[in-house]
C-alpha cells in the first residue's frame, strides 16, 4: 500500500470546504459496532433488528445535522439539507448498511457516512447550496435476506416493481412488507420514480473497490466511468449414467467431459475480449457425483461481464456457437442454455465523473479510471439520473468478508472528493 496521499490543499482551491477524515472514520466505527462480529466485521441482515438499530442512528445522526428525512415504500431512506432553489432536483449521494452475514464495515456503510461527512462538513463551514442535498440509505442492496439484490434502488429505477419486491420472502417465509412493518420502517413515500419518487439532478456514490485493481496499480481514487453488463446462463449438459468399468472409452455419454469442455470456453471467449470481459464457471452440480458412475448429468452456471453491449453480444453469440460445435462433434450428448440475467452495461454520465476525476487531480491524489465489475444501486439510479461512482482501494481488493479493511487516508480522501463533485453540481450559494 503506497502511503496515504490526502496533499495539501492547493492554492486555487483554499476556498473549498475540507472534510473531517476523524469524524467519518468514528461515525463508520460506530456503526460498524451495531452487528459486530468476533472476527471484526459486521452481521447486519436486510430488515433485520440489527439494521433497525443501524436505520435509527443514522436518522438520528442527520436530524442532528439539521436534515429531514423521507422514508420510502420500500424503506429507503432520504436525510434532505434544503437547498436555497427549491425547484432544483436534489443532488445526491448514499449507498446501503445491509451487510452480508459475513460482512466488514465499509461495503455501503462508506457511501452512506462519507454522505452524512459532507453534510457535516456543510453545516460546519455554513455553506449553503443552490440545490438541496440529500443522503440516500437504499433497503437491501446486498440480497441475501431477501432477492432480489439491490432491492430498494430497483424499486426506485423501475428495474421491478415495489409489489415484487414487498412480497420476496427470506427462508422463513417472512416477507420484506412484514419486515418493513415489523422493523417501523415502511415509509410513506412513493418508492418508484414511476409513482412519484423524486428523480436526482445528480448522484454520486462513494464505495470501496472491492476488487484489487486500485491496490496493485497504487492509486487512492478511481474514477468510475460505469459498470460492466452482465448476462448469467444455467447450463444443463445431458449425457448417459453408466457403469466406469464396463463401459469403453468410445461408448460413453460422458456429460461432465463435454461440460468441462464448455467451461473452458468460457474462459476462453472472455479472454479474448479483454481486457474488458469476465467470464467465470462458479457453480457446478455433477449428477449422480459417485466415483464409479460416468456422470449423466451437469448443471453449472455461467457469468459473463462486459464494458459494452456489443462485446456481451459477442460473448453470448460465442457461448452458443461453442454449444452447437460440441454437439456436432460429441455424440450423445444434450445441452440445454437457459439465460437467466440481463443486466446492460450502465455508462456513468461523462459530466460527472469528470468532475470525480478533476477533484482527484485538484488534491494531487493517484487516481485512474476504473469500471466497476459489481452490481451497485448507482448502477439503478444511472437509469433515472445522472451518475457516477468514486471507488477508494480496500486492503487486498477483499471484500464481503469479516477482514475487509480500508485505510483511513483514502476514505477521507474519497469522501473530499465527493464533496467537492456535490458543490460543483449542487452550486454554492453565494
Ligand atoms: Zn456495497
Amino acid at each position: 500500500m503506497l502511503a496515504p496521499t490526502l496533499a495539501p490543499t492547493p492554492a486555487s482551491s483554499a476556498a473549498l470546504p475540507r472534510i473531517d477524515g476523524q469524524r467519518l472514520w468514528a461515525s463508520l466505527m460506530s456503526l460498524a459496532e451495531i452487528g459486530a462480529t468476533a472476527k471484526g466485521g459486521v452481521c447486519r441482515l436486510a430488515l433485520s433488528e440489527l439494521d433497525r438499530q443501524a436505520r435509527d442512528l443514522f436518522v438520528r445522526w442527520a436530524r442532528e445535522a439539521g436534515c429531514t428525512v423521507r422514508v420510502d415504500a420500500i424503506g429507503n431512506l432520504f436525510a434532505r439539507r434544503e437547498g436555497r432553489d427549491t425547484s432544483r432536483l436534489a443532488v445526491a449521494t448514499g449507498s446501503h448498511i445491509d451487510t452480508q452475514p459475513t460482512g466488514g464495515k465499509f461495503d455501503g456503510n462508506y457511501g452512506v457516512l462519507a454522505g452524512l461527512e459532507v453534510l457535516r462538513t456543510l453545516n460546519d463551514q455554513r455553506i449553503d447550496t443552490e440545490a438541496p442535498i440529500e443522503v440516500c440509505v437504499w433497503t437491501n442492496e446486498e440480497g441475501s435476506r431477501f432477492v432480489p439484490v439491490m432491492m430498494g434502488s430497483g424499486v426506485w429505477a423501475g428495474a421491478f416493481t415495489l409489489d415484487h419486491a414487498l412480497s420476496a420472502a427470506d427462508r422463513e417465509g417472512i416477507t420484506v412488507r412484514q419486515a418493513l412493518q415489523a422493523i417501523g420502517y415502511a415509509g410513506p413515500a412513493p418508492a418508484a420514480v414511476a409513482d412519484g419518487a423524486p428523480r436526482f439532478g445528480a448522484y454520486f456514490e462513494a464505495h470501496i473497490e472491492q476488487g484489487p485493481v486500485l491496490e496493485a496499480s497504487g492509486c487512492t481514487i478511481g474514477v468510475v466511468t460505469g459498470a460492466l453488463g452482465q448476462r448469467w446462463y444455467d447450463v444443463v449438459v445431458s449425457g448417459q449414467e453408466a457403469h466406469a468399468g464396463p463401459t469403453p472409452m468410445d461408448l460413453r455419454r460422458d456429460a461432465l467431459q463435454a461440460a468441462t469442455r464448455l467451461m473452458q470456453q468460457v474462459d476462453a471467449i472472455a479472454r479474448a475480449e479483454a481486457p474488458h470481459a469476465r467470464g467465470t464457471v462458479g457453480y457446478v452440480d455433477v449428477f449422480p457425483n459417485s466415483r464409479n458412475t460416468i456422470p449423466g448429468r451437469v448443471t453449472f452456471t455461467v457469468d459473463f461481464r462486459h464494458t459494452d453491449d456489443d462485446g456481451l453480444q459477442r460473448m453470448d453469440a460465442a457461448l452458443r456457437a461453442a454449444i452447437t460445435a460440441l454437439q456436432a462433434e460429441v455424440r450423445g450428448i444434450d445441452v440445454a442454455l437457459q439465460p437467466v440475467v440481463y443486466f446492460p452495461p450502465a455508462p456513468f454520465t461523462p459530466e460527472l465523473v469528470a468532475n470525480v476525476r478533476a477533484g482527484a487531480a485538484r488534491h494531487g491524489l493517484a487516481h485512474q479510471d476504473i469500471v466497476s465489475g459489481a452490481g451497485h444501486d448507482a448502477v439503478y439510479v444511472a437509469r433515472q439520473s445522472p451518475t457516477a461512482m468514486i471507488f477508494v482501494p480496500c486492503r487486498d481488493g477483499i471484500s464481503h468478508n469479516e477482514i475487509e479493511d480500508a485505510q483511513p487516508q483514502h476514505l477521507a480522501a474519497g469522501c473530499q472528493v465527493l464533496l467537492e463533485a456535490m458543490l460543483e453540481t449542487a452550486g454554492r450559494a453565494a
